[in-house]
């Protein structure tokens, strides 16, 4: 099997592509597919700061360091953000492994720990909240992320979401009939009200692509699995999408571009405007009611809240 650009011994083929490659050109066309989804999607101006939400697995970690080296051509300045949730056994892993990869790319990082800085872990929300700890947690990683990310001067948050996490919540959220969570489905979100902008990079590259980056680049990233994903239904949609894959070779691909350029179009008016919005009357963050859902969670959990300004 021969590369396809530089005829040497390949080492992987991507079937979607009909294309052999070696470690090398693989890591370059990895690369350049990045910067084409930046690009195509007008993801970064020139100048701007770009927060890489680094949790410490195979998708942030690739990301930080595809940003990291594309950063000159791009124009962009890159760090990366780390939240300590307090999940014990499972936040040291994660947060050694954000600092090891910084660390070693020399990328500035920013650690936010949820206990030190907000008063609460997410192994007090597992205990005392009664709602689904990932659906909490969600809440809370978006909160921070954004007003962290706000608070260094980013422009953009960008997380590791690849084609197969775009495609499973594409799924997921068809078979709840949630046509907001569906609007915001796409690959960039403007910054506005409160929010930066936040951005996709990995949206056109598929999950088994991503781990193959992070193998031949490198990367040491976090292998074991968070305590509270234990059944995730997220993993039976991207099982049903591989399936389909391996039928249909480029389908998923094809369902990305249906969704982004037939679908998305059509939900444009149920999306909610950043103008829409108020501000907690707690916490002064962007919020759809008098209190944001962040500082529900940590009044039922019994933190004393206080402005943080
Ligand atoms: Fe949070 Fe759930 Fe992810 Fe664990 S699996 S980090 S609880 S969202
Ligand atoms: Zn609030």
């Amino acid at each position: 099997m021969k590369c396809r650009a530089c005829g040497g011994e390949a080492a992987v083929r991507l079937e979607y592509a009909n294309l052999q490659l070696c470690r090398e050109d693989f890591l370059r066309f990895f690369e350049r597919r990045v910067a084409r989804t930046i690009k195509r999607y007008r993801m970064l101006p020139r100048g701007a700061k770009v927060v890489v939400a680094l949790s410490g697995g195979k998708d942030s970690s690739a990301l930080l360091h595809v940003l990291w080296r594309l950063r000159s051509a791009l124009g962009v300045e890159v760090e990366a953000l780390t939240v300590d949730l307090g999940i014990g056994g499972y936040s040291e892993l994660y947060v050694g492994a954000a600092r090891a990869l910084c660390a070693r790319l020399g990328v500035p990082l920013r650690v936010v720990s949820l206990e030190s800085e907000y008063g609460f872990t997410v192994d007090d929300v597992a205990r005392r909240v009664r709602r689904a700890v990932c659906s909490a947690c969600g809440t809370i990683k978006r909160y921070v992320l954004n007003r962290e990310a706000r608070r260094a001067g980013g422009y953009a948050l960008a997380t590791g979401h690849n084609l197969d996490d775009t495609l499973a919540a594409v799924l997921q959220a068809y078979v709840r009939g949630d046509v907001g969570a569906l609007s915001k489905l796409g690959p960039a979100l403007p910054p506005g009200g409160g929010f930066v902008a936040r951005v996709k990079p990995l949206i056109e590259t598929p999950e088994g692509d991503v781990r193959l980056y992070a193998e031949y680049a490198g990367i040491e990233y976090v292998r074991v699995k968070c305590p509270y994903s234990r059944g995730a239904t997220s993993y039976t949609y991207k099982a049903a999408l591989d399936l389909l894959e391996r039928e249909h070779p480029g389908i998923k691909f094809q369902m990305l571009r249906s969704f982004l350029d037939r679908l998305q179009p059509a939900l444009a008016g149920a999306r909610p405007s950043a103008e829409q919005l108020d501000k907690c009357t707690v916490c002064g963050e962007p919020s759809r009611s008098p209190v944001c859902q962040f500082c529900r969670i940590r009044r039922q959990i019994g933190v004393r809240l206080r402005e943080h300004g």
